[in-house]
């Protein structure tokens, strides 16, 4: 089995680790994000030293926070776009990393690589088509279609859709600033303790919070399930620690469909269409290690 190296860059860390696989990880570490220097040359130094001890990694896989452009042919593949986060607009991840290591080298968002991660190790095995969503403090999609990450132009935004919403029974005008009351700005954890002025996890199960979430929730899932037709969606993220919000999701999805087309009764009949990932927190990490096995099967 081939050594493979894993990135799972965020705002606030890198983590990084070294294995083959979900049930093997050989070492993990946390760095943190400050500037590019220091936060890569770490990063750098760490894959070093886990080479000289472990053997040479084959591949590295980058899931990244956004946005970036994943496109093996473009220009600009491997590079972090224009981020608000500080100093980190314009830098080439990937071309970082390639100075250090002969090796392939697989990236993508963070979202699409916990997709991938999911297709290949966990609940979304044997599946053409899966979306994972993480609601968090940010709320973001990934998709695997027709067995392949989806990109498009760049790559999907799925935590910016507009929803329907209630002013009377809501008046919360949203925390995205770009878009208010968009998905991320009505049901990501930031909007829910912006909302209720605690933290979405000091919020008891029987918390008005939680009916509205999974209102909020069903709303964006019927938008996914009528434009991508997936098989299975996975939800991840912090706030879906809230585990009464799974039963609620799928009744109000089934609710808001209205009996529409063939949908509504493969839900009926499909316990797992609605789940939470199998690689649960790990999602991340582990979808970087399915990049970078992707990377060398393409390109090893
Ligand atoms: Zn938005």
């Amino acid at each position: 089995m081939a050594l493979l190296g894993a990135i799972e860059a965020g705002g606030t860390k890198f983590v990084c680790a070294v294995g083959t696989g979900p049930l093997d990880l050989r070492a993990m570490t946390r760095i943190p994000t400050t500037t590019p220097g220091a936060t890569l040359g770490a990063v750098v130094d760490w894959f070093a030293a886990q080479q000289a001890s472990q053997g040479a990694l084959a591949a590295i896989g980058i899931g990244s926070f956004g946005p970036v452009d994943p496109r093996p042919q473009s220009d600009q593949f491997g590079y972090l776009l224009n981020t608000p986060k500080p100093h980190w607009s314009q830098v080439d991840l990937v071309g970082t990393l390639e100075q250090h290591f002969s090796v392939p080298i697989g990236f993508d968002t963070d979202v699409n690589a916990a997709a991938l991660g999911e297709h290949r190790w966990g609940h979304g095995q044997g599946l053409d088509t899966l979306l994972y969503l993480t609601v968090g403090t940010g709320i973001g999609g990934g998709a695997v279609v027709n067995g392949d990450l989806l990109h498009g132009r760049l790559h999907p935004e799925m935590g910016h859709l507009l929803l329907p919403q209630d002013p009377i029974a809501d008046p919360f005008p949203g925390c995205c600033p770009f878009h208010g009351n968009c998905l991320e700005g009505l049901a990501s954890g930031v909007a829910i303790a912006q909302r209720w002025g605690q933290p979405a996890d000091t919020l008891p199960p029987d918390h008005p919070a939680w009916a509205l979430q999974a209102d909020y929730l069903a709303s964006a899932l019927m938008t996914f399930t009528l434009v991508l037709s997936p098989q299975r969606i996975l939800l991840g993220g912090g706030v879906m620690a809230q585990s009464a919000l799974f039963p609620a999701i799928r009744q109000r999805l089934q609710a808001k469909l209205q009996g529409y087309g063939a949908i509504p009764q493969l839900l009926a009949t499909e316990a797992g269409y609605i789940m939470p990932p199998k690689l649960g927190d790990r999602a991340g990490i582990i979808g970087a290690l399915a990049l970078a096995a992707q990377a060398l099967a393409r390109h090893g």
